[in-house]
């Protein structure tokens, strides 16, 4: 297929790398003008997406997703996709989405789980909202990229699973930690409180295979001083999207509000920022019942 390539950061870079190993002739652009073997550097965005078949951005945020849509969509063809993997706010991902049907395009919402491993390994999952034309011609680019892409619905719907997702993800790793903290100062061994929670009802993933606890369960972060992994500050992102979509939709979440404030505290006036999302560990070891 022909393929623009539109931001080629830690993901997107190992993405359209993977994609031009494939064999597919994969066109990019950079603001930052980063280059990837295998990958055709463009000049603009407008050129970079010029005659594809397909155009997958892969950006920080809905602002500079819509900036990159308005640039992208006129130099498009009629029956192209324009499939955009960056975790953006649900009303940017319609917004982008309805321009792009307006232009005779199919447009398809597809975030990502699974990090610059699974960039790196094409082993992503995508959550995918859009149109089921768009989402046949795609299947074949995310089992390259990726292990598995789940269709969720119309646009936006890829957005919604993903924060929906990732406020369970912080809550319950907020959760953990704050329960390894307690079980530390009630003389509970963490080994042994690994092998109870993560074979009883308080299982989950963060505990199971993401454990926050240095040396007990799989090796993760926590084995390598927190390193991440998945930054605490992309966890924020993540929160404050879903937080955005609550508001939006008039839904009560008032555990997501807790992890979101909690965040926010760790990563803006602590020293969260650049560790692991799985640092709330030691941070709540230091910490006391009122404080
Ligand atoms: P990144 O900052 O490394 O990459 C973004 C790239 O976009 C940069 O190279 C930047 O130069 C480029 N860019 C910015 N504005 C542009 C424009 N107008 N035109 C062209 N390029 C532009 O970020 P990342 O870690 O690759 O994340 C990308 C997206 O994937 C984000 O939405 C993020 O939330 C999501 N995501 C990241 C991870 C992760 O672990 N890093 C995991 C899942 C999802």
């Amino acid at each position: 297929m022909n393929i623009g390539f539109i931001g080629l950061g830690n993901m997107g870079g190992p993405m359209a790398a993977n994609l031009a190993a494939a064999g597919h002739a994969v066109t990019g652009f950079d603001t930052a003008g980063v280059v990837i073997e295998g990958v055709t550097p463009a000049t603009t965005a407008a050129k970079a997406a010029t005659g594809q078949e397909v155009v997958i951005t892969m950006l920080p945020n809905g602002q500079i997703l819509r900036a990159v849509a308005d640039q992208v969509i006129p130099s498009m063809q009629a029956g192209a996709v324009l499939l955009d993997c960056s975790t953006v706010d649900v009303e940017s991902a319609r917004a982008v989405a309805e321009q792009a049907h307006n232009a005779g395009l199919s447009a398809l919402d597809a975030p990502v789980s699974g990090g610059v491993g699974g960039a790196t390994a094409g082993t992503l999952t995508f959550m995918v909202g859009g149109d089921d034309a768009g989402f046949q011609i795609a299947s074949e680019l995310f089992d390259i990229m990726g292990q598995k892409a789940v269709h969720c619905g119309p646009s936006g719907n890829g957005q919604a699973a993903k924060i929906c997702n990732n406020m369970i993800l912080g809550a319950t790793m907020i959760v953990t930690c704050e329960a390894f903290a307690l079980a530390d100062k009630l003389g509970l061994d963490r080994q042994a409180m690994f092998d109870v929670v993560s074979t009883s009802s308080g299982y989950s993933w963060s505990m199971n295979a993401y454990c926050p606890a240095p040396g007990i369960g799989p090796q993760t972060p926590a084995d390598n001083g927190y390193t991440p992994g998945f930054a605490a500050e992309l966890m924020l992102k993540d929160l404050r999207l879903a937080q955005q979509a609550a508001e939006s939709a008039d839904a009560d979440t008032p555990l997501g509000a807790a992890a979101t404030a909690l965040y926010k505290q760790f990563v803006e006036d602590e020293d969260g920022l650049g560790k692991d999302f799985s640092a709330m560990l030691p941070r709540f070891k230091t910490r006391g019942h009122d404080r």
